[in-house]
């Protein structure tokens, strides 16, 4: 689904992805860890076309990715994205928000669009939310909402940078359980998460990338009972 070859990207002379070799295959749940600084998110939005690259190849579902711009609005629409922070449009209601891409980008009919929308509340547990303003929701909520507009676009991979990571404790759960149940249904999902419970029950491979390279890539119960790497022994003391 996600074939990335040998990705180069760097920010003047700063090499953040050195090579970068990463398939994700249809309905595989990967989850991406890495000590802060070491080229998650770039890689994320390397995927997402959020970034040009500046060596390799990006494919996703057999489009190429870093090629023409003409084709960016049918990659940006195949990939979700959710973030850290969920930048909601505070002026619209909850399933405005959620209708807006399906309305605007592909040219959905109102009808069709609030129907798809409803039917996404539902699937994140917000349904009666949908005429409120995202300032009167929780942070999980907002995040759940953030899933839902997502997944109108109906995207064939969705790309998590730690989305619960601004979150209270409290409220991390019910986004996770959110992303667990997506992963059920057979989204393909690459997740960069600090949530090493949430990996080792969802993933179905976790890579470690240090310093722009891949140095580690396992089922989870090899990533934590067998690693290979040094520097993800580390990171596996650090975090468990
Ligand atoms: P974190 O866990 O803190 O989110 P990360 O693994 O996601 O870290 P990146 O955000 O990918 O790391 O950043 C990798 C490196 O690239 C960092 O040194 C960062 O400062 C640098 N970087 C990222 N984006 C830019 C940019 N737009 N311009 C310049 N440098 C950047
Ligand atoms: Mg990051």
């Amino acid at each position: 689904m996600i074939i990335g070859e040998n990705i180069h990207k760097s920010f003047g002379d700063l090499e953040v992805l050195k090579g970068v070799d990463l398939h994700v295959k249809p309905q595989e749940v990967v989850v991406l860890v890495g000590v802060s600084g070491s080229g998650k998110s770039t890689l994320l939005r390397c995927f997402n076309f959020l970034e040009m690259i500046n060596d390799g190849k990006i494919t996703i579902d057999g489009h190429m990715v870093n090629t023409k711009k003409d084709n960016l609005t049918n990659i940006r629409a195949e990939v979700g994205m959710v973030f850290q922070h969920f930048n909601l449009f505070p002026h619209k209601t909850v399933l405005e928000n959620v209708i807006e891409a399906p309305i605007t980008v592909k040219k959905m009919k109102k009808e069709k669009a609030r129907a798809l929308g409803m039917e996404l509340l539902k699937k994140v547990g917000l349904e009666d939310k949908a005429n409120v303003y995202p300032s009167k929701l929780s942070g999980g909520q907002k995040q759940r909402v953030a899933i839902a507009r997502s997944l109108a676009m109906e995207p064939k991979v969705m790309l998590f940078d730690e989305p619960t990571s601004a979150l209270d404790p409290e409220l991390v759960g019910e986004v996770l359980q959110v992303m667990k149940q997506l992963a059920e249904e057979g989204m393909t999902m690459v997740v960069v998460t600090h949530e090493m419970k949430f990996a080792k029950e969802v993933a179905d491979r976790i890579i470690m990338i240090d310093k722009g390279t891949i140095i580690e890539s396992a089922d989870p119960k090899n990533f934590f009972e067998n690693p290979q790497n040094e520097r993800t022994k580390q990171f596996i003391q650090l975090v468990e």
